[in-house]
């Protein structure tokens, strides 16, 4: 395991969430090799303290450790293809946001071209990296990720997940699924009372601490999933979820903003309603998305 903070790294995209991942490895005093495609976006790195690479050639040439932070699968191959022989017996960490299959292909690519893969979803946004809260998942080369976990922990928490390489990606996308949802519905729900006179502001005070409150409610739900029995005792059934959920449609009617965001949740438990499942209780639901219509 490296505890070495003379490691020397490159690394290979500066944009905003790139240059925050840097700016950790340099305050740590990692000798770091930075390189993005458009010029300028080096400077503040390198009044920190870091070296800026002419090209992403010259980076890759200068650690043994290469992470990538880049817009998205295709850009990463857009600068790593050329370099497959360079990077050749070289550690490459891949944080770019990646679908699970592209992960997958990437880490197939980088056997290939015989480099170490280690594969990462980063749960922060920049302000975050280094600082509590911030998490980092990943999946992939095990060793890789057991010689640099010291290094990787300067980002935020780390957590590895297993050899195949999508595990992390599959992971983060899953809980940004939640994330969108949840954001969605406080924006309906900011929409509905604007016409009251609230601002957004003041019904977010109101919703955050609720909505925290409810994510209580995550472990019974994962309860009845796991378990696979929608008919256990003590659960709210889509009968009653559908009566309410009727009022809230009505109510944001009569508010004069769309129904859109709750439609989508009276679809889903309607299904399960219309299969004779309506007295079975609300984590039913899963059934209807397991099972795209
Ligand atoms: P930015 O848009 O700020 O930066 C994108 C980077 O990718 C820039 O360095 C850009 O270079 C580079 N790039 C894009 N296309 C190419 C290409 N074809 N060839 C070479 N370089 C290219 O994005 P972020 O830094 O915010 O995000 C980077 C990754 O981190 C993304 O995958 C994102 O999903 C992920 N992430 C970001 C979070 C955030 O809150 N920002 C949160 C979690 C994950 P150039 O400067 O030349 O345009």
């Amino acid at each position: 395991m490296t505890t070495n903070n003379s490691l020397r790294v490159s690394m290979l995209g500066l944009g905003a969430m790139g240059s925050a991942l840097g700016a950790a490895l340099v305050r740590a005093g990692h000798p770091t090799t930075v390189w993005n495609r458009s010029a300028g976006k080096a400077d503040d790195l390198v009044a920190q303290g870091a070296q800026a690479a002419a090209t992403a050639g010259d980076a890759v040439r200068a650690s043994r450790l290469v992470i990538v932070c880049l817009l998205d699968h295709a850009s990463v191959h857009d600068v790593l293809d050329p370099l497959t022989d360079e990077l050749a017996g070289r550690t490459l960490i891949n944080v770019t946001t990646t679908s699970p299959e592209q992960s997958r292909e990437l880490a197939a690519w980088a056997a290939d071209a015989g480099v170490a893969y280690l594969d990462g979803g980063i749960m922060a946004i920049p302000p975050m990296i280094g600082q509590p809260g911030s998490s980092i998942l990943y999946s992939g080369s095990a060793d890789v990720f057991d010689q640099y976990k010291p290094l990787l922990d300067l980002w935020g928490d780390s957590t590895y997940f297993g050899a195949d390489a999508g595990l992390a990606s599959l992971y983060d996308l899953a809980l940004l699924a939640g994330m969108y949802v949840m954001f969605v519905g406080f924006v309906h729900g900011a929409a509905m009372v604007a016409p009251a006179g609230m601002t957004a502001g003041e019904f977010a005070a109101m919703a955050a601490p609720w909505q925290s409150a409810m994510t209580g409610a995550f472990q019974g739900l994962a309860a009845v999933i796991d378990g696979g029995d929608y008919t256990v005792d003590g659960q709210q059934s889509l009968e009653f979820s559908d009566v309410a959920l009727g009022g809230i449609l009505d109510a944001s009617a009569d508010q004069g903003v769309s129904t859109e965001v709750l439609a989508m949740v009276q679809r889903l438990m309607r299904r399960q309603i219309d299969a004779g499942h309506g007295k079975e209780g609300f984590a039913r639901i899963v059934e209807s998305i397991r099972q795209p219509r």
